[in-house]
């Protein structure tokens, strides 16, 4: 027993110490890749309408899809996950020919589709999903009441291991319905505003969302169960909450924590992004998601993050860590959303960012910073946070951790905060509903500071070291030379040294300057929490 214990062990730290780095697959490809039968068109809705049958644990129903061709073409890609049947792909009645490959579906038309024209499609499916994924997909549970408990969670996997779509980041619809029907006596709660329930006199009953705003793929959801229903408002927003009986009262507590993150968000940020669809809980059996509108929570109704204080350094047990993180993702991920998997750090190093926003509403700027410190030993830097674009693959998780430090240090290269707040107010509205690239925030932060931030962004975001600031005190009695040591050429960056309450800003780049000071080695400090930088005193 012991030696098998030590084996696993070290595999475990081996399979740590190096990720696997395997080359992605055929099936990565045409999931992640924008390819020709994708950029030929611009989506503009989806009607999902799917029937659930949880006992027999199977789904049936139809997209009804409507797209705008950008090109004369006779084909499209769509996405269903393999155990799903096709059962017919309609265009005004007339059956289309499809060849199913790895999860896509390329879908024929008898003669070409024309530029600018409109189309909408019927795609019917039926089937049983697999499971898959850290929470599933899609999942067919009891409550601990025994009554029936459906939710979707995909964002790994894609939403087309449920429903079929064109499952890719770049092009979102800009509007849709969901209507789901469910055994008579259950409640459905999706994404959106809800439109009214129809009982299809068949023990069946369809409740009707729909959602105003462009919506990724993957945000989109449904939760079936035995839900109870209490509301509030936060201005004009209304705020729609969804647990379980057993745990209505804890729900009524620890759900009123949702109007102050709201409120730190909107006064960092502007308004909620989603107003006429309102903000929902959706009590679900994993820790939680941010479907867009619908967040999902299972933080067992308890600060922190399932229970344990998450950045250690105790700030994390104020508030709960699932409510303040995916409801920050309606801003960034679900309003603000990266076009390419490869560049998924604009939802969690943004969001994860807002987090410290919020403390730094509620508690003030040093919380924030201890907030953030805390979460350096969650870095690895390992492997870069932007990864392979056009490769259906979740990037490190130094997008989250190392991700929200970037930001925090950016925040300390403006070193003026008035023009820091403006900075990111003005991003998200320049971008919000948009899907973008790094680039777009780069050219953003460069053209509104007026400094050539290029350099900066690549060392953090396209490289795996941090900047090391060298100092070096065997010259003269009294001075100090100093240099960045970086991966990436031309990475030059200020940074405060000094004593805390007494930092000078220094200039380094990749040559060696000298800075005249009366602090010895010993004292000469480097504001390492408000630059994530590694310092080496020569
Ligand atoms: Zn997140």
């Amino acid at each position: 027993m012991f030696a098998r214990v030590l084996v696993s062990a070290i595999l475990a730290w081996c399979a740590a110490a190096q990720p696997a780095q395997q080359p992605p697959t055929h099936a990565d490809i045409l999931r992640g890749e924008y390819g020709r039968y994708r950029a030929n068109n611009d989506l503009l809705s989806y009607h999902l309408d799917v029937r659930v049958d949880p006992d027999k644990k199977f789904l049936s129903g139809k997209n009804t899809i409507r797209f705008r061709m950008l090109q004369d073409d006779t084909r499209i890609q769509l996405d269903l996950h393999d155990a799903l049947q096709v059962n017919r792909i309609l265009l005004d009645a007339v059956e289309l020919k499809y060849t199913r490959d790895s999860g896509a579906v390329f879908v024929d038309f008898p003669e070409a589709l024309r530029k600018g024209r409109v189309y909408e499609i019927e795609f019917h499916y039926s089937g049983t999903p697999v499971e898959s994924g850290r929470f599933g997909g899609i999942t067919f549970r009891k409550d601990p009441s025994g009554h029936p408990w459906v939710n979707t969670a995909c964002e790994g996997q894609g939403a087309s291991v449920w429903w079929p779509n064109k499952d890719q980041w770049r092009d979102e619809v800009e509007n849709m319905r969901i209507s789901v029907s469910i055994p008579t006596g259950l409640v459905d709660v999706s994404n959106g505003k809800f439109m009214g329930k129809t009982d299809l006199g068949d023990g069946y009953t369809r409740w009707d969302w729909l959602v105003q705003y462009p919506i990724n793929n993957y945000d989109v959801s449904l939760n079936i169960g035995n839900y109870e229903h209490f509301a509030d408002k936060l201005g004009d927003l209304n705020l729609d909450f969804y647990p379980l009986p057993e745990d209505l009262e804890k729900a009524k507590k620890q759900f009123a924590q949702a109007r102050g993150m709201i409120e730190a968000y909107q006064h960092y940020f502007g308004e909620y992004p989603f107003l006429k669809d309102g903000y929902k809980l959706i009590e679900a059996p994993y820790s939680g998601m941010e479907h867009q509108s619908a967040v999902t929570y299972g933080n067992h109704f308890a600060n922190g993050y399932l229970e344990r204080d998450w950045t250690g350094v105790g700030i994390s047990p104020r508030f709960d860590f699932i409510i303040i993180h995916e409801s920050g993702h309606e801003w960034f991920g679900n309003s603000v959303t990266a076009a390419d998997r490869s560049d998924m750090w604009i939802h969690e190093g943004w969001t994860t960012y807002l987090e410290s926003l919020y403390v730094e509403y509620m508690y003030g700027h040093d919380d924030a910073i201890k907030y953030l410190s805390g979460y350096k030993s969650k870095v690895a830097n390992r492997q870069p946070i932007v990864a392979q674009r056009g490769v259906n693959r979740t990037p490190p998780q130094d997008q989250y951790f190392k991700g929200a430090l970037f930001l925090n240090t950016l925040r300390s290269v403006v070193d003026n905060d008035q023009r820091w707040w403006t900075l990111i107010h003005d991003f998200y509205q320049q971008f919000k509903y948009q899907n973008i690239m790094t680039e777009d925030v780069v050219t953003y932060f460069n053209q509104k500071t007026g400094m050539n931030l290029t350099p900066v962004f690549d060392q953090y975001l396209r490289h795996t070291a941090l900047p090391v600031l060298e100092l070096k005190f065997d010259g003269q009695p009294g001075d100090v030379a100093y240099r960045w040591k970086a991966d990436e050429p031309g990475f030059e960056m200020p940074v405060k040294v000094g004593s805390k309450d007494h930092w000078q800003v220094i200039h380094p780049s990749a040559g060696w300057k000298t800075l005249h000071t009366e602090l010895v080695k010993e004292q000469l400090e480097v504001a390492t929490d408000l630059y994530f930088v590694n310092v080496s005193k020569l």
